[in-house]
């Protein structure tokens, strides 16, 4: 193989899903010289399977199936004319934004001014997690059988347990059950759901499948093809309680328990990555420790909503777009840290710039999950013993992000008094 092409690019945006379409959008609008790289032959991302609707309430307040909302951004991504890179992966990045890229075994170097990584993220597999038993065959992830049914139009079994109960597993609870299939049973290991409340409603209430809650599968049978799991209960420190076992027979088991922020292009740039996002860590401005990189979407952490990663994307567009032009990104100047205090999960993002906080009416956008359900929950925001911002809210739950913001009044004077700020729930 011969030495790679070289060119030369404004801004490169890895990754054509909803974050990866609206930030080269947003970077287009603002005037940068845009590629978009995607290893699939079509946009879209994983929207591309998610042929339920639900997507688009905030953004466009109406009820999209994930290609239509897809669709809107590809049509304006075609308007602009942002060039695109199809079936064409990005195999390496350096931390000088250099990107080696293959397509069809050709390779190329892309020197960029800045990159945005919009990588999206993957679904924890069943090595991840430690279940007793056999390993037959009829063991999916949720989203690999979404793939199989949606876009393949393969059943992957008759009979379905499902182990979690994140959104993609109680979305093809409903799935199977309309395609014909019995789903026996959802599992969570939880006291909670790890979904959307309206997805319970919508996927398991309406249809009578059950959810068993503070549950986790300790047997597999099945030689060949499965035959059915073996569910108990667990204890509040997630041990199977013994004498509670139940059998129950079925001949497909779906994985839904966590996705992981797809990072490896990151991680071999030395980029820094958050412990408790697997992300990036990223400023206000979505820009990595590592200058000129950005990252948004599910590559920075994991979102409900499709419509709060194309709002973030846009947000690393428009600043990637003013790094490559040498505009003020950053007023530069002093920063605060900001972590996650009592009972909240992560927060993102991990660093804010004063200045940039109080530029602009809108201050910074903080996202946080918190680590337990909770009624009548005040949010603090503090730096030291100081109270930068108090918020109440009637209940939050860990399986929906909580959007705020922090504006320029609350961080009037702070630089000199703090270095980090917490985000509390109480
Ligand atoms: C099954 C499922 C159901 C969902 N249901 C809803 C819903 O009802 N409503 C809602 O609002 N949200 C829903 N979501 C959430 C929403 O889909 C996500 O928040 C959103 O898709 C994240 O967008 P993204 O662009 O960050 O990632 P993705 O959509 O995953 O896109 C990432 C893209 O990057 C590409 N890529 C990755 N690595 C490389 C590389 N090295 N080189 C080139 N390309 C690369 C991938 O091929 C992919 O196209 C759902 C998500 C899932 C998984």
């Amino acid at each position: 193989m011969g030495a790679p092409e070289v060119i030369e690019r404004g801004l490169a945006v890895i990754g054509g899903g909803p974050a990866g379409l609206a930030a080269a959008i947003a970077a287009k609008e603002a005037g940068a010289d845009v590629v978009l790289i995607e290893r699939d032959r079509i946009l879209g991302g994983i929207l591309n399977q998610c042929i339920h609707d639900g997507f688009g309430l905030h953004r466009f307040g109406e009820a999209l199936s994930g290609p239509e909302y897809a669709g809107r951004f590809i049509d304006r991504q075609r308007e602009l004319g942002i060039p695109v890179m199809r079936n064409t992966i990005v195999l390496k990045l350096s931390r000088d934004r250099r990107l080696l890229t293959s397509q069809a075994g050709r390779l190329t170097e892309i020197r960029a001014g800045a990159v945005v990584l919009a990588t999206g993220c993957r679904e924890r597999p069943r090595g991840a997690l430690s279940i007793p038993g056999h390993r037959p065959s009829g063991v999916y992830t949720a989203g690999a059988a979404q793939s199989f049914v949606n876009m393949e139009n393969i059943m992957p079994g008759k009979r379905v347990c499902i182990l979690g109960s994140g959104d993609i597993g109680l979305i093809m609870a409903r799935r199977m059950t309309l395609e014909g299939a019995k789903v026996e049973a959802v599992f969570e290991i939880m006291p909670w759901s790890g979904g959307l409340p309206r997805n319970i409603r919508q996927c398991l209430s309406d249809y009578g499948i059950p959810l068993f809650l503070s549950t986790t599968i300790v047997g597999v049978s099945g030689m060949g093809r499965l035959e059915g799991v073996t569910a108990a209960r667990v204890d509040e420190r997630g041990q199977p309680v013994k004498g509670t076992e139940r059998f129950f027979p079925c001949d497909t088991l779906l994985l839904s328990v966590g996705l992981i922020p797809e990072n490896e292009l990151a991680r071999e740039a030395g980029i820094a990555l958050d412990p408790l996002t697997g992300g990036a860590l990223a400023d206000e401005n979505c820009m990595t420790d590592a200058e000129g990189i950005f990252s948004c979407g599910n590559a920075l952490h994991v979102h409900d909503l499709a419509d709060m990663a194309s709002e973030e994307a846009e947000r690393a567009g428009r600043c990637a777009a003013a790094y490559v032009s040498g505009g003020p990104l950053s007023p530069g100047g002093p920063s605060v840290e900001i972590r996650p205090g009592l009972n909240v999960r992560y927060v993102v993002p991990g660093r804010v710039s004063l200045p940039g906080a109080s530029r602009g009416r809108d201050g910074v956008a903080l996202a946080f999950r918190v680590t337990a359900p909770r009624r009548e929950a005040v949010v603090r925001i503090t730096g030291g013993d100081v109270t930068v911002r108090e918020e109440r809210y009637p209940r939050l739950h860990p399986a929906e992000m909580v959007w705020t913001r922090l504006r320029g009044e609350d961080l009037g004077g702070l630089e000199k008094r703090v270095r980090a700020l917490e985000v509390n729930v109480l």
